[in-house]
């Protein structure tokens, strides 16, 4: 089991545990307060390129230390980890209520309300969550709530979510104030800013899958169609053997490269954690 299980997940999956999700944990105002400046004070993620390319450019001690410290902060208010078709199929089996909201990350990188972005509740009508949403009337992304805020129904949602995968999005799962949970996204490297942080600058706030794939190298015929999915360059080609190679060290478990393999020769193992 990974840390966030260990800590949050009470035997089970830490995002498996419906008391993550619960309606009692949006009764901490200051969880409420970050909720709402999170979706309407977007300036803060373009505040957060800069300073990334900043200390890009700085020494690595300083690198080594600043990361630590962003990835410390981010565990405890708002982090993500990579989830596979499977696993949101299981938290979609007791959520109650998705509503699709515009991605913050696709607004400030490319200036488009992007719909990748699901926010999920245990209470049937979205709850408290959906209150603070609907609170935030015609402030949130500049939009009338009634359009920031689509509620579909389970199906809807997981069906669209699937469509992303096909996309080559990778599913992830959102703290709030660790430990609750009220996000799914579907993320990319270019555009989603956690990626960014996490695979270009090496400064961890979005942790691999419970999973890790391994490839069938009976069935691979070497067709190469699963690397264009990869977000996390963990697969490259083997010119002796004509199979694809998984690089076991990058792999985030996310399962997207499965999406567009013929043959079913990649499958999902559990993860062994150190
Ligand atoms: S190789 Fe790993 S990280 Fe890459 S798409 Fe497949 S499961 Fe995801
Ligand atoms: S898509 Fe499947 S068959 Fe093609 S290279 Fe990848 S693992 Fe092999």
């Amino acid at each position: 089991m990974c840390e966030f299980c260990l800590k949050h997940g009470e035997g089970k999956k830490w995002y498996l545990q419906a008391a993550n999700y619960s309606e009692d944990l949006l009764s901490d105002i200051r969880r409420r307060r970050f909720i709402e400046n999170f979706l309407t004070k977007t300036d803060h993620l373009s505040d957060s390129i800069r300073k990334l390319e900043t200390l890009a450019k700085a020494p690595a001690i300083i690198k080594s230390i600043v990361g630590r410290l962003i990835t410390r902060k981010m565990k405890k208010d708002h982090f993500g980890q990579v989830v596979p078709i499977e696993d949101i199929e299981r938290i979609f089996e007791f959520v109650n209520s998705v509503a699709r909201v515009p991605c913050v990350c696709r607004l400030t990188t490319l200036g488009e309300d992007k719909r990748y972005c699901y926010g999920i509740s245990i209470a049937p009508d979205g709850g408290k969550f959906g209150q603070i949403i609907r609170g935030l009337d015609k402030s949130f992304l500049g939009g009338p709530d009634n359009l920031a805020l689509e509620q579909l129904t389970k199906e809807q949602a997981l069906a669209d979510i699937r469509d992303h995968e096909k996309e080559g999005l990778c599913h992830t799962v959102w703290t709030f104030g660790t430990p609750f949970i009220a996000g799914i996204c579907n993320c990319d490297r270019a555009d989603c800013l956690a990626m960014r942080c996490t695979v270009t600058h090496q400064i961890p706030v979005m942790f691999p899958a419970e999973y890790i794939t391994s490839v069938d190298p009976d069935l691979c015929t070497g067709c190469r169609q699963c690397m264009r999915l990869c977000q996390f360059g963990a697969i490259s080609y083997s010119a002796a053997n004509k199979k694809i190679v998984i690089d076991k060290a990058r792999c985030y478990g996310c399962g997207i490269c499965r999406s567009l393999c013929p043959e079913n020769a990649i499958g999902l193992q559990d993860r062994k954690w150190n």
